[in-house]
């Protein structure tokens, strides 16, 4: 199983690799920089899927459907919350429908877990949804990342998909989303940026997200402030810690098996 060190979820599965960069939440990405890692370490999933830009490694645009991992869930018979494709986008363009359908397999055939998908490609996981024969699997709870005013959209979009627990991350939330609608979300993450790059997290903004959270009956998670400093100067997740409020948010949706 793979460990992960995601406050939200138990383990991640990656049947996809690769990805390429569709927002401004994509800007430091920390997946291209771990698959670089993960390709020098010769894991040949890995291999070939960023380019080198300036002083960082970005993705090239070449995404690898993964059979060989499809069964790893299978193997795990302990429930878990199981974070899909930590490492990619489940809905990329470049990820066929008859691939994605045989993840959802899979999802069906192992009801001891919960999945969680994120995508930033919420219209073609509508798509998918109303479009194809899969259904509505209660171990499967569907959500999408905003990170900034320009794709809130987003939400819309996922309104839009059947599925037992809807949810947004807002992380790395980058800018304010005021006056987002929260009705028919199950579930909103909040979290700021990590990594060298990172860019601050305001707490107004995440006021604005729990606000809405309130008046939709959401249940509200406050993952963390990230890596920045006020000063500019970097701190660790530790330094910075996860405290909104006085005190840690880790509320889940109310469906859970
Ligand atoms: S969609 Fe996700 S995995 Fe793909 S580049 Fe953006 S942040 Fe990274």
């Amino acid at each position: 199983m793979a460990e992960t060190e995601i406050e939200w979820t138990d383990a991640t599965w990656n049947p996809v690799a690769g990805c390429s960069i569709v927002s401004a939440g994509c800007t430091n990405c920390y997946a291209m920089e771990m698959a670089r890692r993960l390709a020098a370490m010769k894991m040949s999933k890995y291999e070939g899927l960023t380019r080198k830009s300036g002083d960082r490694h970005v993705w090239n645009g070449t995404v690898r459907e993964d059979r060989s991992a499809l069964d790893l869930p299978r193997k795990w018979i302990k429930p878990k919350k199981i974070f899909v494709n930590s490492m990619s986008d489940l809905f990329h363009p470049e990820v066929t429908d008859g691939f994605i359908e045989d993840v959802w397999r899979v999802m069906r055939e192992t009801p001891q877990h919960n999945y969680q998908i994120l995508t930033k490609r919420p219209e073609r996981l509508a798509d998918f949804l109303l479009s194809s024969s899969v259904g509505i699997l209660k171990n499967v709870w569907l959500g999408t990342s905003v990170e900034n005013e320009a794709v809130v959209g987003r939400v819309r979009e996922l309104k839009k998909v059947p599925a037992v627990v809807r949810f947004i991350s807002f992380e790395p939330l980058i800018g304010s989303v005021a006056g987002v609608d929260l009705t028919d979300i199950h579930w909103a993450i909040v979290g700021g940026e990590s990594g060298r790059l990172a860019r601050p997290l305001k707490e107004e903004w995440i006021d604005e997200i729990y606000d809405a959270c309130g008046v939709a009956g959401c249940a509200f998670f406050f993952k963390q402030w990230g890596t920045w400093g006020k000063d500019n100067k970097k701190r660790s997740k530790k330094e910075n810690g996860r405290e909104y409020k006085g005190r840690t948010w880790d509320m889940m949706p109310a469906h859970t098996h």
